[in-house]
């Protein structure tokens, strides 16, 4: 684990604001230049980033270390890997991905021919979050090189060293027309939220996802928005326990739980709840806490990311104690370090903060159901969430929840683990997101969809419809 000290950078400036318009008139020249790009052009910027990731991983784990001391493993598993993956999955079919495909030509249409064309859609903007800091920056950006767009970046405040590593790695490899980072607060991105850009990419919150949206709609500017919710994972009567428990604990407790499609919330049936806590807590201390030194001492646990999230989660703790939640394991909470105990939480009623807000952190809320319509009326009862777990055997359970519950992604037997698969549309509905992300539909999401229609000289099928209108043309219709 890299636990040296960041090297010294420049600090983070606030970006300077009368720029933004100047770099942006660059970007969309640019974007005239790229629309034709060939796929040996955008193949090279791809492959000159894949480049220096793979030649600065000690920095881009460095720079998590000093942001929310991320475990060096999970930096390579969750931050490293998934963008080099993309590159290589990218790579590998852009050229099938480029190339205009042929339709088929109805009888109505006969004499014509039909294509697709994939335009770039020309300049985007890529507003990140600060919980991948890296993954979720440069993963959007390798669709925008695909597709042939170049992108303004507006990576998050709050993960200030990794932010900055990303400014130093583009400016390292593209030129300030082609890919350009904006460090800075809020204003930066309300600043560029004001420019027409041809595409926006936004992963973060529904509230600012809803910001975005109006700001987009001023200039009609498509979106992608890559949001959160309150992702539930059931555990059905039929499930393994012991697997299950495994893979719940790494699903919720890696990043620290600050992960978008972490298990936000259980739900268990009521006949499995008090073994299925049990091995929650075998897992807790074997992947944790395996010599009983506690927790804190881990270092394959991260920590908050700053003073407004910590706060947030020990109220969330504090109100669901007050209110009459069992804590089933941790708890404990260290300001001076941003840490928060992994905390295993039962007895939930609806009046909790935890039940009805996105949690974000470290703490899982166990709620129980008898029969699995229950389960499926309390999530189709919120917000469609981003994913959905299902733990079990019974396929006409697992079949009914698939078919009766909306959510952006469902997983059975596992969680999280979706991320990582490169054919697989990855986003939220509604209130979770729109547009999807990742692989083919990630370049999708940045390329203009564009029918192009051929008809042979000399033939025209249509004749008999133009005035003066006959019986002919009735006969047609
Ligand atoms: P956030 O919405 O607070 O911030 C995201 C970005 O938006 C940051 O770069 C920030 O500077 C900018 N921003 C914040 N307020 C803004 C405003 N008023 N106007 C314009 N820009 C603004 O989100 P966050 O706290 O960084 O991330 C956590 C949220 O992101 C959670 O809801 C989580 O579920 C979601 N998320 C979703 C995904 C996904 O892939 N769907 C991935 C990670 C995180």
């Amino acid at each position: 684990h890299p636990i040296q000290p960041f090297p010294q950078m420049e600090t983070t400036t606030q970006s300077d604001i009368a720029s933004i318009q100047k770099v942006f008139l660059n970007h969309q020249e640019t974007a005239l230049k790229w629309r034709s790009s060939t796929l040996e052009e955008r193949s090279a910027r791809l492959t000159k980033l894949r480049t220096w990731i793979k030649e600065n991983q000690d920095l881009i784990r460095t720079a998590l270390w000093e942001d929310f001391k991320k475990p060096g493993p999970e930096v390579d598993l969750s931050e490293i890997f998934p963008v080099t993956s993309e590159i290589n999955h990218t790579l590998k079919h852009l050229k099938s991905w480029m190339k205009p495909k042929s339709i088929s030509t109805p009888l109505s249409m006969i004499g014509t021919s039909g294509q697709v064309y994939f335009e770039p859609k020309g300049s985007s903007l890529i507003i990140s979050p600060w919980n991948f800091p890296f993954n979720l920056t440069v993963g959007p950006l390798v669709s925008a090189l695909a597709a042939g767009c170049p992108a303004i970046i507006k990576p998050s405040e709050l993960s200030p060293a990794t932010s900055d590593l990303i400014q130093k790695m583009i400016r390292a490899i593209f030129q300030e027309e082609e890919v350009t980072v904006f460090l800075g607060e809020v204003e930066v991105s309300k600043e560029l939220l004001k420019l027409s850009f041809d595409h926006i990419f936004f992963t973060g919150s529904p509230a600012v996802g809803k910001i975005v949206m109006k700001a987009a709609a001023e200039h009609l500017t498509s979106i992608t928005l890559e949001l959160g919710g309150k992702s539930p994972a059931i555990i059905d009567e039929s499930a393994d326990l012991n697997d299950a428990a495994g893979k719940l604990i790494w699903g919720k407790f890696v990043n620290c739980g600050q992960t978008c499609i972490a298990p936000d919330y259980l739900l268990v049936h009521e006949f499995q709840k008090d073994r299925l806590i049990m091995e929650l807590k075998v897992f807790l201390q074997k992947f944790y806490d395996p010599k009983f030194e506690g927790i804190e001492k881990s270092p394959d646990y991260a920590r908050i990311i700053g003073p407004r999230h910590f706060k947030r989660l020990c109220g969330y703790l504090a109100d669901a104690v007050s209110k009459g939640a069992s804590l089933d394991f941790g708890g404990k909470t260290v300001e001076s370090t941003f840490y928060i105990e992994p905390t295993l939480l039962s007895n939930i009623n609806k009046d909790m903060e935890v039940f009805n807000e996105e949690i974000f952190g470290p703490i899982l809320p166990i709620l129980t159901f008898t029969k699995i319509e229950e389960a499926i009326a309390l999530i189709n009862s919120k917000p469609k969430p981003l994913a959905l777990y299902y733990f079990g055997n019974d396929t006409q359970n697992s079949k009914k929840v698939i078919e009766e519950t909306s959510s952006g992604n469902v997983v059975l037997n596992d969680c999280i683990i979706h991320f990582l698969h490169n054919n697989l549309p990855f986003g939220g509905v509604n209130n979770s997101g729109m547009g999807k992300a990742h692989g083919h539909a990630g370049f999708l999401a940045f390329s203009h969809e564009k029918g192009v229609l051929k008809q042979r000289v000399g033939l025209n099928n249509v004749t008999m419809l133009r005035p003066p209108y006959g019986i002919q043309a009735k006969k047609i219709i």
